[in-house]
């Protein structure tokens, strides 16, 4: 309604690589989400970034809080991990053989995520969940997974079911190209609902290989376990043989040094890890009990390899940027403490305008979903209005601040952000939010 209080913004060299892009690339991007779809207007194109802030290939700036997706939890450029990775760099960028950084690599995140006994070290996020399930289904004889309504897992057939995420915002939570075959193997239940889990395990008993999950969703906005409900899968998975997987990505060494499974003190019995592992280098890894990992090839017979896998340029970064986590448990309740001003200062902005909007925040991790309804899964998220959250995009966007470009993302806070930094993206926050509505 008061659209001409937004500033002006100059993209233009974003918009003629933006045009240059999708003559050679699908849709212009390299994924999906990228392509500013849900928003409108057209991607922005980084140059560079350094701590808290973005710059452009236009030179503006930018305020971030999606931190590649999660992985700058130190926020961009740390000196510790620009310093491991280029004395890495001069021993040659890949050997395709042994070397003692994954050695490291694999104790670091043992002592860090005590349930994962033995880990093995892949490229991304997509490549650590396909892996896991392969390893649950080899481990168990059976076929089946259960996952849930609005959760993501990276791009792998399997999860391209009822998918969250960049799926669920473009309309493809089911992908053409998934074969029925692969999608009669994976059961879909909503998130947050203990009797839908046991109704499903009941009508395929003893099929169920693994039930993975993200313990706290980030993939359709952020949603948090209900109480006892983590409790109640594991203990529902125990019950009946079934793999409890839980899908870190993103909450791994995010929301506490261990992660989801630390915060909640939950064993389950995989974890898939992949972005702030990888200190934003490619690194995922996958990783749970003895018994089930030394089912994987060459110790066992469930085959999973990679030319790159355990790239020492990846690994030196990896290393430094969970070596200096692991010694400032100290900074978890500081990003704590900043994500929750930013979240609070938020909800009481959208009160101030009479929006009675849903703030959900756990730990560094935070959305606002546009919709009066408290967002416990997928059904209450998808009550938000995606054209005003556009509209409140764009807006912060002008005004310098970097947000998720959907609706049904989450945004990460690194330790960059300082309070001032918080005061800057209220402002902002205040003028937009009224702007778009
Ligand atoms: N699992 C979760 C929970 C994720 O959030 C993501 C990516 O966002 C993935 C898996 C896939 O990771 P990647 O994009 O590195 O393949």
């Amino acid at each position: 309604s008061q659209a001409t209080l937004t500033p002006a913004l100059n993209l233009s060299t974003s918009d003629a690589l933006f045009t240059r892009a999708k003559d050679h690339i699908p849709g212009g991007v390299n994924s999906p989400v990228r392509a500013f779809r849900a928003v409108g207007g057209h991607p922005v194109f980084m140059q560079s970034a350094q701590g808290a802030w973005l710059t452009d290939v236009d030179g503006n700036r930018y305020l971030d809080f999606i931190n590649s997706w999660g992985p700058m939890i130190l926020g961009h450029a740390p000196q510790i991990v620009l310093d491991a990775v280029q004395g890495a760099i001069g021993n040659s960028l890949s050997f395709g053989a042994p070397t003692r950084r994954e050695v490291e690599m694999a104790e670091l995140i043992k002592q860090m995520v005590p349930s994962i006994e033995k880990v093995r070290l892949v490229n991304s996020g997509t490549e650590a969940t396909m892996s896991a399930i392969r390893v649950a289904r080899g481990y168990t004889g059976r076929t089946k997974i259960l996952k849930f309504e609005g959760c993501y897992h990276g791009h792998g057939d399997s999860f391209l079911i009822a998918a969250g995420s960049g799926a669920l915002t473009l309309g493809t939570p089911d992908s053409p190209g998934v074969t029925p075959g692969v999608a009669q193997d994976t059961l879909t239940v909503p998130y947050n609902d203990l009797a839908a889990v046991e109704q499903a395990i009941a009508a395929n008993d003893g099929q169920i290989a693994a039930l993975i999950l993200e313990p706290v969703v980030g993939n359709m906005g952020l949603v948090a376990p209900a109480e006892g409900y983590l409790q109640g899968l594991r203990a529902l998975c125990i019950q009946h043989g079934i793999v409890l997987i839980f899908d870190e990505v993103m909450t791994g060494f995010r929301l506490a040094r261990g992660g989801a499974q630390e915060l909640y003190g939950i064993t389950p019995d995989m974890t898939t890890l992949g972005k702030i592992i990888g200190g934003g280098m490619p690194v995922g890894a996958y990783g749970g009990r003895q018994d089930i990992m030394d089912n994987v090839a060459p110790a066992g017979k469930v085959y999973q390899a990679g030319t790159l896998s355990g790239n020492p340029i990846a690994t030196a970064a990896g290393i430094a940027q969970l070596t200096y986590l692991q010694q400032h448990p100290e900074l978890y309740d500081e990003l704590n403490r900043i994500t929750t001003r930013l979240a609070d200062g938020t909800r009481q902005i959208c009160q101030e305008l009479g929006l009675n909007y849903t703030v959900n925040q756990v730990g560094s991790m935070f959305s606002v979903f546009f919709t009066d309804k408290l967002v416990h899964n997928l059904e209450d998220a998808k009550t938000s209005d995606t054209e005003a959250f556009g509209r409140y995009f764009q807006g912060m966007l002008h005004r310098g601040i970097y947000l998720a470009p959907a609706q049904y993302e989450a945004l990460f806070v690194s330790t960059a952000i300082t309070d001032e930094l918080v005061d800057h993206y209220l402002t902002a926050c205040r003028e937009a939010m009224r702007e778009a509505h």
